[in-house]
């Protein structure tokens, strides 16, 4: 049996977010893309590493004195790291009384993560739900989603590939595979503003949307609307053709833009840049909806 290790930041069970029914969400560490409203930043690096959430810190100094690469010194407001020196050995994890550090990412076996995701089948039964591998990008990990959707079919559970598209043909080949169903993210038409914004061009993206839809695979088009970003008509007629063109009978969901993962960034080191972008209001929802319903696309606002 194919038993593969995939770097992961989190497995979430029991969600209802992710595709279909309740789901377990296998999240995998590290993206190519670098859209600056991610609410996952610590999805972003590929490899785990130490994440310090200042505000439970008690400036004990305790990480400051067992870290063997003086990575982290003192400040007025807690520690600072220096993560060229962070070899992200856990020492100080383990010493800091307010859980102030964690190491954010852990490579796992197809074995172990199966193990979690077979204790919750009784919950896919009944709901109609299964297994969702998010990210991150998964396909930047191909061989371990492969492995894990696997798995999951072999034992009759339903398998969502939850993906920025970006990612090779043949990574793509080996994840769909073993696909039921595709959550696939369309933010930007424009190729230039495209990679000025997310940091990779939209054609290899297109070009795995349509191999999706050869192979017939059922896929809701997933839209983050960012106010001022993305979300002009232009942008969204734009979204819409290629929905009605590629995957005509797909599913629009919109994803309102929100500040969940703004605080995130500075546990890891980055830096977030939409602090004074506003959220949607209900009109902008609203009228982003109507622009797909208008053409006869199936439409949802999440939440
Ligand atoms: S993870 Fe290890 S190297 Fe990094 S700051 Fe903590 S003790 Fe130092
Ligand atoms: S050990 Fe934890 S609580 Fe103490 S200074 Fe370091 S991060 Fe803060």
């Amino acid at each position: 049996m194919n038993n593969t290790e995939g770097t992961v930041f989190n497995i979430q069970r029991y969600s209802i977010d992710d595709g279909p029914g309740i789901r377990t969400t296998v999240f995998l560490k590290g993206c190519p893309l670098r859209c600056p409203w991610c609410s996952n930043p610590e999805s972003q690096n590929p490899h785990p590493e130490l994440s310090y959430r200042y505000t439970s810190c008690k400036k004990c100094g305790a990480c400051v004195n067992v870290c063997p690469n003086g990575a982290p010194t003192r400040t007025e407001d807690g520690i600072e790291i220096d993560r060229a020196r962070c070899v992200v050995c856990g020492a100080c994890v383990k010493v800091c009384p307010a859980e102030a550090l964690k190491i954010s990412g852990e490579s796992m076996t197809t074995d172990k993560v199966f193990k979690l995701i077979r204790k919750d089948a009784v919950y896919y039964e009944t709901s109609g739900g299964g297994v969702t591998c998010s990210g991150g990008e998964i396909l930047s990990q191909p061989d371990f989603v492969a492995s894990v959707f696997s798995r999951c079919k072999e034992e009759g559970i339903h398998t969502c590939a939850d993906t920025s598209g970006f990612g090779s043909p043949e990574a793509l080949d080996k994840v769909l595979a073993h696909t039921d169903l595709v959550y696939f993210d369309l933010k930007l038409t424009d190729a230039q503003r495209h990679a000025e914004l997310i940091g990779v061009p939209p054609d290899i993206i297109l070009q795995n949307l349509r191999t999706i839809a050869a192979r017939g695979i059922p896929t809701v088009i997933r839209v983050p609307l960012v106010p001022g970003l993305n979300d002009s008509d232009e942008n969204l007629h734009a979204i819409a053709t290629i929905a009605a063109e590629i995957v005509p009978d797909a599913t629009v969901h919109i994803l309102p833009y929100h500040k969940y993962g703004a605080n995130k960034y500075a546990a890891v080191g980055m830096r977030y840049t939409l602090d004074d972008l506003a959220e949607n209001t209900p009109e902008n929802l609203a009228r982003a909806e109507t622009v797909f319903t208008g053409r006869g696309i199936r439409c949802e606002v999440s939440k």
